[in-house]
């Protein structure tokens, strides 16, 4: 894949960490000769994000709160100065009140459900349209969502239902964009252990489970999710807009465990 992204330049928004997924995303598109420049929300993320940011050679690291309309239209005037053009936007950005991922959704309060919706879904929508003015040669975005849109899993409650409007905004963004030749996509990951992971109640039950029951019997790793996002983010792809493409162990596929993996 070396040089499949040469010339490119990457906007990767939602690295917390070296376990965020987004850091994964980063690394491949890194990896293939993309030019990437990092957004990190809060200085105490800053310090995390600055030396990762150093070891794929990056010296943009901008502050981005996207709940904050005025800090996000700063960033990208930031980074216009700096890049002029964008060739892909990652959003990896979600957040909804930790009291919420647990118990009934049904108790869902007002104010964390629209809170979340704005984060977690409505972001995306907002960072695309930036990013569409930078592209006037086309280009990639893409997002990441969890099963949890479609099919109830315990716990993940409102955010479930962020996800069910960001894979929908994914499809609606694909036929505004389109004309443009920018293709808009998702992908929709297995569990990992990440700081917005352990915000989920019973987070590792739910990666218990998938490493027991899904067809390849193990988790997913930042670095597969990274590899799929860099077939969506590279002409690779070239005629691939609108999808929510799993990345799951395949997960899922199944309705009931296989009876054998019921076995220990
Ligand atoms: P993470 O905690 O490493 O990343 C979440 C990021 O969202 C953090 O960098 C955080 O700063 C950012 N964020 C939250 N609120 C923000 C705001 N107001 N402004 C700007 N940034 C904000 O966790 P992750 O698991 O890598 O999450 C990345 C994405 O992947 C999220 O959309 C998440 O829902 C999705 N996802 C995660 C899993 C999983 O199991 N971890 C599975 C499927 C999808």
């Amino acid at each position: 894949v070396a040089g499949l992204l040469s010339g490119k330049r990457a906007l990767v928004m939602g690295v917390a960490n070296n376990h965020s997924i987004a850091w994964g995303v980063a690394r491949a598109l890194s990896a293939a000769g993309a030019e990437i420049a990092f957004t990190y929300q809060g200085e105490a993320l800053g310090k995390r994000v600055r030396p990762l940011a150093e070891q794929l050679g990056s010296d943009i690291v901008l502050p981005c709160d996207v709940e904050d309309l005025a800090s996000v239209d700063r960033t990208f005037a930031a980074l216009k100065d700096k890049w002029g053009s964008l060739d892909i936007l990652i959003h990896a950005i979600g957040f909804s009140n930790k009291n919420e991922l647990k118990g009934r959704y049904a108790d869902t309060s007002r104010e964390n459900f629209s809170r979340t919706m704005v984060i977690s879904a409505f972001s995306f929508t907002e960072l695309v349209r930036r990013a569409a003015e930078m592209m006037p040669n086309g280009g990639a975005a893409i997002t990441l969502t969890y099963g949890g849109s479609t099919r109830v899993m315990p716990n993940y409650n409102v955010m479930g239902v962020a996800k069910a409007a960001l894979e929908a905004s994914v499809r609606y963004l694909a036929v505004d964009y389109g004309p443009q030749g920018i293709r808009v996509n998702a992908i929709s990951a297995g569990p990992v252990r990440t700081l917005a992971g352990a915000g989920i109640a019973d987070a590792r039950l739910m990666y218990d489970f998938q490493r027991r029951h899904a067809p390849l019997r193990r988790t997913v790793t930042i670095d597969e999710i990274g590899g799929s996002a860099l077939y969506l983010a590279s002409e690779l792809s070239g005629g691939v807009t609108g999808e929510v493409h799993f990345v799951d162990s395949g997960y899922n596929i199944i309705s009931m465990p296989d009876p054998r993996s019921l076995q220990v």
